[in-house]
């Protein structure tokens, strides 16, 4: 029976972040592919532990038993695994009762051709090249750290951070503070701060997230807790947070909770905010808080070469990309 997952958020996720398979990774980088897969066979009754994104998932799911009664979000695993080796994976998602039914094992391809057909907004592993080759598609893809240890999952609401800059937004006036420094920022921030950045990566999610928040919020009662929080926690104070009011205003999207830190570590206050998941571009600052909250890496599209100029690097866009491929 055909099963509809148009209307659902689909979330993909590779098994190396759902479940915690660094022991698993070290078989296979020292003794190769075939001990690898003997030793996942000979393990298959022996479940994983839970791995960086297990929590978010697990909230992710949570979702789908609000009052409302209706299906929100559906969770694939999207694998470079060996499809023997997969076994394990689907015994640990029983063993730790997670409602996940659906896996692909793509036996060592790379993934992301597949994200169109699952109609998945958001792809999550630790493959840079898959996350980056997501990236380029145009989905919202993040490279994720080690599971923070000691991290307290939040059980009655999904909590999701996100940095501004080449997250949400795109990398447009980043640029300029990389390339001209501090001031001209400033500078151009104020001058153009009513007129809406564009959208980065992870703005098609988070429009998603925003639309699951407004519909929950005409079926939930006001005195219970909303089931999901939002943080946006960026290096930006001001005069450069205006330009992230106007933004989102224009894109009418509301996000709950706002950090202009403007030099603060970031680290600090994701401890405290305890997302399910946080999204950041730069490793300085999504490292840090890797090791409090469970935290991802947004690396930059992948380049290409371009059929004009060979030599020239430069982003193709999605209609590109299929019409190469
Ligand atoms: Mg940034």
């Amino acid at each position: 029976m055909p099963y509809d997952i148009s209307n659902l958020l689909v979330i993909a996720i590779s098994s190396s972040v759902l479940f915690d398979t660094r022991k698993e990774h070290e078989i296979y980088s020292t003794q190769g592919l075939e001990k690898y897969v003997d030793y996942q066979i000979d393990n298959e009754e022996n479940p994983l532990h839970k791995g960086t994104a297990f929590h978010l998932i697990e909230a992710m799911l949570r979702l789908n038993t609000l009052q409302s009664g209706k299906r929100i979000v559906e969770a694939v695993i999207l694998s470079q695994n060996e499809p023997e080796a997969g076994l394990r994976i689907m015994n640990s998602v029983e063993h730790h009762q997670l409602d996940i039914t659906r896996a692909a094992f793509t036996g060592g391809e790379p993934v992301p051709r597949y994200l169109r057909p699952y109609n998945v907004p958001l792809f999550l592993s630790r493959n840079e090249d898959d996350v980056r080759e997501a990236i380029s598609l145009g989905f919202a893809a993040g490279l994720l750290y080690n599971p923070p240890e000691n991290f307290e999952s939040e059980m009655n609401q999904l909590r999701i951070a996100f940095d501004g800059d080449a997250v949400i937004f795109s990398d447009e006036s980043e640029k300029i503070y990389q390339e001209q420094g501090m001031d001209k920022f400033f500078e151009h921030e104020k001058q153009n701060a009513t007129k809406p950045l564009p959208e980065g990566p992870f703005a098609p999610f988070l429009r998603l997230i925003a639309k699951i928040q407004q519909d929950q919020k005409t079926s939930t009662e006001l005195d219970s807790i909303p089931p999901i929080r939002t943080a946006l926690v960026t290096a930006r104070n001001s005069p450069a947070h205006k330009r992230v009011i106007y933004t989102l205003r224009a894109w009418g999207i509301k996000i709950d909770q706002m950090f202009f830190l403007g030099g603060i570590s970031k680290d600090q206050v994701l401890k405290e905010f305890r997302p399910h998941i946080f999204f950041d571009d730069q490793e300085v600052h999504a490292k840090p808080a890797s090791y409090h909250v469970p935290s991802a890496r947004v690396p930059a599209a992948r380049k290409r070469k371009t059929k004009d100029d060979p030599d020239q690097l430069k982003l193709l866009d999605i209609e590109e990309i299929e019409h190469a491929s």
